[in-house]
């Protein structure tokens, strides 16, 4: 048996036709959407994601504030060039790229952002809301990976909350801003959920926690940790990793956490690397743009949420 493969460009698009829409009708009526992206540095996967941004922005007609700041930028020049960005009626969502240089206090940064402004929910304010299940924002990883496992749910008919309530999640990977909302999302889903770290790995193996997942979320920026005898063959395979690799014939290309070619043919479904989590996940941080825009105004914004279960939708 071959797993079916869940197929994130498509999922992007839908995404985003029902966002551009949102986004006519949100400026028709004078909103201020508006995304402001801070790179500091030149680190090569910023500027990729960066680039990506700014494309789909222009595409949907969100205006784009690129902020670029050279590598040996003091910490309270960032600090002053987001405070300038939180008065800015233009700019409704303010993004700071990781990773940022080592001599910069990367806590402090979040701290700075407008919490109304936050749409990767990285201002302990967000980050705490979203953990009490009540989330002002949805990072955009995690609320990728659920999205498209509820839309493949929807896709076979299975009902999303009899399936979560049965299924065993694994998360593997437990950074602040993937492992753990996605922790958090799973929670949320009155899912089991269980989160697996590198210090699993290294003393017990991950394979003993892996192997009984439903849903296995692998986010732990190391290609090819999954392989086919972690897995069981029932399992919904999410692969969120982005590394780059060097083929036989030199050229590099992406691949995920996930060894594909043994994993896919075991399990019952699959993202692919490239074309599965990052393409929903760049929709995802415009639509939070969109959502900050109605916060920033004092509209609703239930109606901007609609993937997200009905304990998400009564947060205010
Ligand atoms: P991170 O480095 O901040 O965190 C990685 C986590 O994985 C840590 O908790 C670490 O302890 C854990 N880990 C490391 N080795 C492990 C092992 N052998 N077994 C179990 N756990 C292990 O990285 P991140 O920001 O969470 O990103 C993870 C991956 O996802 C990266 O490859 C990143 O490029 C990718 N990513 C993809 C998207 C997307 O949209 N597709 C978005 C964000 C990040």
């Amino acid at each position: 048996m071959s797993a079916q493969v869940i197929d994130g460009r498509a999922c992007a698009r839908a995404l985003k036709q029902s966002l551009e829409a949102d986004v006519a009708g949100l400026r028709g009526e004078g909103l201020g959407i508006g995304l402001a992206t801070v790179v500091v540095g030149d680190e090569y996967s910023s500027g990729a994601y960066e680039r990506r941004l700014r494309r789909l922005a222009d595409e949907l007609g969100v205006p784009y504030f690129p902020q670029a700041l050279p590598p040996d930028a003091a910490q309270d020049e960032l600090l002053a060039r987001i405070g300038e960005l939180n008065v800015d009626p233009s700019v409704s969502g303010i993004l700071v790229l990781r990773p940022l240089p080592a001599h910069i206090d990367e806590a402090a940064v979040f701290r700075a952002i407008d919490p109304r402004k936050d749409i990767e929910a990285v201002h302990p304010e967000n980050a705490g809301l979203l953990a009490l299940g009540v989330p002002r924002f949805v990072p955009s990883t995690a609320a990728s990976c659920f999205h498209l496992l509820d839309t493949w749910l929807d896709s076979v008919g299975e009902d999303r909350a009899d399936f979560y309530h049965r299924s065993l999640i694994v998360v593997v990977g437990r950074s602040n801003n993937v492992g753990k909302p996605a922790i958090s999302l799973g929670y949320e889903r009155q899912a089991t959920v269980q989160s697996v770290d590198e210090w699993a790995d290294r003393t017990t193996g991950i394979g003993r926690h892996t192997r009984w997942a439903d849903v296995l979320i692998v986010a732990a920026g190391k290609a090819g940790l999954i392989k086919a005898e972690h897995v069981s063959e029932n399992a919904v395979v999410i692969d969120v990793g982005i590394n780059a690799a060097t083929g036989a014939d030199g050229t590099v290309h992406m691949v995920g956490d996930v060894d594909y070619d043994s994993v896919a043919p075991r399990v019952r479904a699959i993202t692919p690397v490239p074309g599965g989590v990052g393409p929903v996940t760049d929709v995802w941080l415009l639509r939070n743009t969109v959502t900050a825009a109605r916060l920033l105004a004092g509209l609703s914004i239930d109606e901007a949420r609609p993937a997200l279960p009905r304990t998400l939708l009564e947060a205010s």
